[in-house]
């Protein structure tokens, strides 16, 4: 049977509705009403959140294990249910749904697993060195403990594994910290049958109410007075450049700051040396082809631009990518508003100074078509415009004239998730000067490969210098993820009896 939302809240176990509703914006069926979010629920959740601490922050990790794992079992039991109103809602594939709510139960299991090793907790312990000279040492034992109430932004491109119980739900409960979610009005029924599976997972392990509360949006009050909450003690979002830097000063500004870990746009740049051109360029052009257009380039990891050097074989690539894109049909894009964002993106970088069309097209309401510009390094690092994300399933080749040129380019790129050398053994030359300054640039630095697809495993890094995100040393992705939710505390001569369960 299919879900019908009933457009409320769940605030710490009960579902609250509220007089002023917005409406959902679904590709297909009929759009519903949802409680719009208010400053005064927040407030109620976040109470409830750091009450739910005392309580939860103390379970044991086999039993927020089990929590974890239990969250995992609700929401696939809703399986059907939540690809039928996922797809609906954005107009998403529903074999992209099926993949994403694997990989969402994938990571809280993950999370459940990797809390149970322990090792997150980094535990260090100087033992107390009584005859010491000058001066005895005191018994020292420090570790990792959960911060608090965190605040996480459902992300409009990942309905499940970025949203209410995706992977910054999943690293907050599995460090011990309650959440309170901000669904994102992308995907508002989804938002609210997985808080369903969650509410159900709270009740089957006995955990607090308060440990987890959703706030619908449809007001911009909400995320404002969620950053602002003097009981929130960190922010997860994924989101654009100009809203996740609004929020981030707002963290900022506090009387007290906290740290607000969002993950913003990026342009991924590939780098295409000479020798790899040669070989393999027309599948190197197909594969980017796939890569860009795959959810119709709705991937923060996305691979917007291609760096190559002048000659033939750059030519050769424009013209593969060209064709293969051109067989790309339109696609839906996840609202209204992206979709008109990223035909005024399109259209804008098209009108730059030296931007060269080798494939336009004309994007129809929700619509999406492939873009593919030329431009020539020089104008490109005269522009910064020209280096900024468009979201959707544009690309940007930057024709360098040589090879000194490719690294000035990669020098002068800001902070990415991810950079991509695409190299043969004969170019091990220039990727060595490539790659140290790469790495200063990106979170995730790859060869031979597309970045879209991100695994969900204990080396990624998603993440990287600002713009990119503002996660300053974490990623937001994998099991490293759990650091951004903890804080490390040095417990000085405190008796055995009185240190947390976890230090033993
Ligand atoms: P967004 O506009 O940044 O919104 C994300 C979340 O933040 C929403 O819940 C939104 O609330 C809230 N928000 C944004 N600005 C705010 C502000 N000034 N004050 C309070 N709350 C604020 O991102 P989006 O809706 O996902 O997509 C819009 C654009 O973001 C896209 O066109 C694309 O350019 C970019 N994007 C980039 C990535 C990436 O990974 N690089 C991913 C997704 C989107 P409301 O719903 O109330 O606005």
């Amino acid at each position: 049977m299919s879900f019908a939302p009933h457009g409320k809240h769940l605030i710490a176990g009960a579902w609250i509705g509220t007089p002023e509703t917005f409406l959902s914006d679904p590709v297909e069926g009929a759009a519903r009403a949802f409680s719009v979010g208010t400053p005064e629920l927040v407030d109620q959740a976040c109470r409830a959140a750091e009450e739910a601490f005392w309580v939860y922050g103390a379970k044991s990790r086999a039993e927020r294990a089990q929590f974890l794992n239990t969250i995992a079992d609700e929401i696939e039991a809703r399986g059907a249910e939540i690809t039928e109103i996922g797809t609906q809602e954005t107009g998403l594939p529903a074999a992209r749904l099926e993949g994403e709510r694997g990989r969402t139960t994938g990571q809280l299991r993950l999370f459940a697993d990797h809390i149970l090793k322990g090792d997150y907790l980094d535990r260090r312990h100087d033992a107390a060195l009584p005859d010491r000279k000058p001066l005895p040492r005191s018994d020292l034992r420090m570790m990792q403990r959960p911060i608090g109430p965190v605040a996480v932004f459902g992300a409009s491109n990942f309905p499940l594994a970025f949203s209410t119980a995706g992977g910054d739900t999943a690293a907050a409960l599995a460090a011990g910290c309650p959440v309170v979610v901000k669904g994102h009005g992308a995907h508002p029924g989804t938002s609210e049958l997985v808080a369903e599976a969650i509410h159900a997972a709270i009740a089957a392990c006995a955990m607090p109410a308060g440990v987890f509360s959703l706030v619908q949006g449809g007001n911009r009050a909400v995320g404002h007075a969620l950053v602002q909450h003097p009981l929130i003690r960190a922010v997860g979002f994924t989101g654009s450049l100009a809203g996740g830097r609004a929020l981030f000063d707002l963290c900022a500004a506090r009387p007290d700051p906290i740290p607000f870990f969002g993950e913003l746009g990026s342009v991924n740049p590939m780098f295409l040396l000479p020798e790899a051109m040669a070989a393999r360029g027309a599948s190197i052009a197909t594969g980017w082809a796939g890569s860009l257009t795959m959810g119709a380039g709705q991937f923060c990891t996305n691979p917007g631009i291609a760096v190559v050097i002048k000659g033939p074989e750059a030519d050769a690539f424009a013209e593969a990518t060209r064709a293969a894109l051109s067989e790309s049909g339109a696609q839906v894009m996840l609202t209204t508003g992206i979709a008109a964002a990223y035909a005024t993106g399109a259209a804008q970088m098209g009108a730059q100074l030296g931007v060269q069309d080798l494939l336009t097209a004309m994007c129809d309401q929700r619509q999406a078509k492939p873009f593919l510009y030329r431009v020539a390094a020089r104008d490109w690092l005269a522009n910064h415009a020209l280096s900024e994300e468009v979201f959707g399933p544009l690309g940007l080749i930057v024709v360098a004239e040589d090879a000194e040129e490719m690294l000035a380019v990669a020098q002068s790129f800001t902070g990415q998730l991810t950079a991509t050398l695409h190299i043969d053994a004969a170019d091990t030359d220039m990727a060595r000067r490539l790659l140290p300054v790469l790495e200063r640039k990106a979170g995730r630095v790859l060869a031979n490969g597309f970045p879209t697809g991100v695994e969900v495993c204990d080396s990624m890094v998603h993440g990287g210098p600002y713009p990119a995100s503002t996660n300053f040393g974490a990623t937001s992705v994998g099991t490293l993820s759990i650091r951004r939710f903890l804080r490390p505390v040095c417990y000085q001569n405190i008796p055995e009896g009185l240190l947390p369960e976890d230090a033993h």
